[in-house]
C-alpha cells in the first residue's frame, strides 16, 4: 500500500513536471460610473446578435467526428449575459513597449485567431477592444491552498461601461452596454509558451470565458507540455457562445 502510493507521488509529481504554471486568472471589473448613474435601471435587454460569417463558415467545416462536442457548460454567463463582441473587426491592441520575442508570439496568436474570428490588429490602445500589455503579474494566494503560486503567467479583465460610439456600419452615434478586455501576459517566458498562453487569453478576450476539461483544447485550465492548438470543440463552443443573448453591444436609452 505504501509503495503505491509512493508510486502514485510520484507520478504527480511527474504530471506536475510537464505541466508549466498556467494559473490564469478571469477578473470582472464593473466601472464604478456605471453602477452608480443608475444605468442599471436602463439596461438593454437581453438579445441575440449576429454570429460572424467565418466563425460559422469555419464550423460547417469542421468533421464531427474529429475531437466532437463541446464545453459550453462550461463557459459562464455573466450579469450582462455572455460576452460576446458585436462591432466587427474586434480591434487587438498589442503593447508597443513589449519586446519584439513577446510582440512576435503576441501577433501569431492573434493571427491564429484571425483564421475563424474577425480581429484586427491596431496601434491605438487608449480605443481598442483588447489590449494586451506586457506586465509581470503580482503573485496572489491560492483561494483553495492558501499559498503563493511561483509565478502567473497571464491574467484577463474586462471592464464594462456605456460607450458612446459612432457605428462601423452606418456612422451613427449610439450608446452602447459595452465592455473592453484587458489582457496582461508576462514577458521573459519561453517563446512557446508566451504563444500558447496568448492563444488561450484571446480565447477569453474573444468570449470563451470559461475553462474546457479537456486537455486538447486550446482553453484547459491548465498549461500541458505540448501546447494544443485552436480545437474544434474550441470553435464549436465559441460558435454556441455567439449564439446566446446579451445585454452588450445593445443600444442604452437614458
Ligand atoms: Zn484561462
Amino acid at each position: 500500500m505504501a509503495r503505491s502510493t509512493i508510486q502514485v507521488r510520484r507520478l504527480i509529481g511527474r504530471l506536475l513536471g510537464m505541466t508549466i504554471a498556467f494559473i490564469c486568472a478571469l477578473v470582472l471589473t464593473l466601472q464604478t460610473d456605471w453602477a452608480q448613474t443608475g444605468w442599471a435601471q436602463s439596461l438593454p435587454p437581453e438579445q441575440v446578435h449576429p454570429i460572424p460569417t467565418i466563425l460559422t463558415q469555419a464550423v460547417q467545416r469542421l468533421n464531427p467526428d474529429v475531437e466532437p462536442g463541446d464545453y459550453f457548460d462550461a463557459i459562464e454567463r455573466k450579469g450582462v449575459g455572455y460576452l460576446v463582441w458585436s462591432q466587427f473587426p474586434v480591434t487587438v491592441a498589442i503593447d508597443a513597449l513589449g519586446s519584439d520575442r513577446w510582440k512576435a508570439q503576441i501577433t501569431a496568436a492573434v493571427e491564429e485567431w484571425q483564421r475563424y474570428f474577425p480581429l484586427k490588429i491596431v496601434s491605438t490602445p487608449e480605443t481598442a477592444d483588447i489590449h494586451i500589455q506586457a506586465k509581470r503579474l503580482a503573485l496572489k494566494p491560492d483561494p483553495k491552498t492558501g499559498k503563493l503560486p511561483r509565478f502567473r503567467s497571464a491574467e484577463t479583465h474586462y471592464d464594462i461601461f456605456v460607450s458612446k460610439t459612432s457605428d462601423r456600419s452606418d456612422g451613427e452615434i449610439r450608446q452602447r452596454l459595452s465592455h473592453r478586455m484587458t489582457i496582461d501576459l508576462a514577458p521573459g517566458q519561453a517563446d512557446d509558451v508566451m504563444l500558447s498562453v496568448a492563444r488561450h487569453e484571446m480565447g477569453h478576450a474573444i468570449g470563451l470565458w470559461g475553462h474546457s476539461p479537456n486537455p486538447n483544447d486550446i482553453m484547459y485550465f491548465s498549461q500541458v507540455s505540448k501546447a494544443p492548438l485552436i480545437s474544434s470543440r474550441d470553435l464549436r463552443t465559441l460558435q454556441r457562445v455567439y449564439s446566446q443573448p446579451t445585454r452588450l453591444g445593445w443600444e442604452v436609452t437614458p
